[in-house]
């Protein structure tokens, strides 16, 4: 595969985090943090923070480049935590000026695992991926309803928590957070060679 950069949103939240992973992967990673970066990028990871933080910071041409990116160039995007939230097509508890931008079919509550204090560590299967792998929650939402194109990839206490529609993938735990890379693995194999 042609080498390609993959772009981190830089707004807020974690996103160092998933440089070291890529790094650790040797893959070349960007961190975005205005709409025209975007442009040499063939991959974009929205990391976990506090999306109503990164929601604020984000300004309606930055919502429309990352649409685009993804509807018209065709690429993939990666969303943990707060970054699924963002990627949503819907938001239980979203506070109302919260615009998701709805990239994915699925339905998600915010700090479903209650506060900060509640994070807590465990670990998960990926069957589709053939592994387990520790799955860091802190203050994870929950998917609460996913679409009819949407696949749930791994579950925990029946619900999922990392899914995929078409070249959208979202995770409710952080992958960066695992010394197991298989996640940001599957997701770089989603970019079009
Ligand atoms: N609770 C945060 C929110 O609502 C998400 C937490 C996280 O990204 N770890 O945005």
């Amino acid at each position: 595969m042609a080498k390609i950069r993959v772009g981190v949103l830089g707004l807020q939240g974690g996103f160092l985090e998933h440089i070291h992973m890529l790094g650790a992967l040797n893959v070349e990673s960007k961190i975005i943090k205005y709409p025209e970066e975007l442009e040499d990028v063939q991959a974009l990871i929205i990391p976990g923070g506090e999306s109503t933080t990164i929601d604020r910071l984000m300004s309606d041409e930055f919502r429309q480049s990352i649409v685009e990116a993804n509807k018209s160039r065709g690429i993939p995007i990666f969303g943990t935590c707060a970054g699924a939230i963002i990627l949503a097509k819907k938001i239980h508890n979203g506070k109302e000026w919260q615009k998701p931008l709805g990239l994915i079919d699925i339905e998600i509550k915010r700090n479903a695992y209650g506060r900060q204090i509640d994070s807590f560590d465990t670990v998960i299967n990926i069957p589709s991926l053939g592994t387990l792998i520790r799955a860091v929650f802190i203050r994870s939402p929950e998917i609460v309803n996913i679409g009819p194109k949407v696949k749930e990839l791994a579950n925990f206490e029946e619900l999922p928590v990392l899914v995929q529609e078409g070249n959208v993938l979202v995770s409710t735990f952080h992958p960066e957070l695992s010394v197991n890379p298989v996640v940001h693995k599957y997701f770089l194999s989603l970019v079009k060679s």
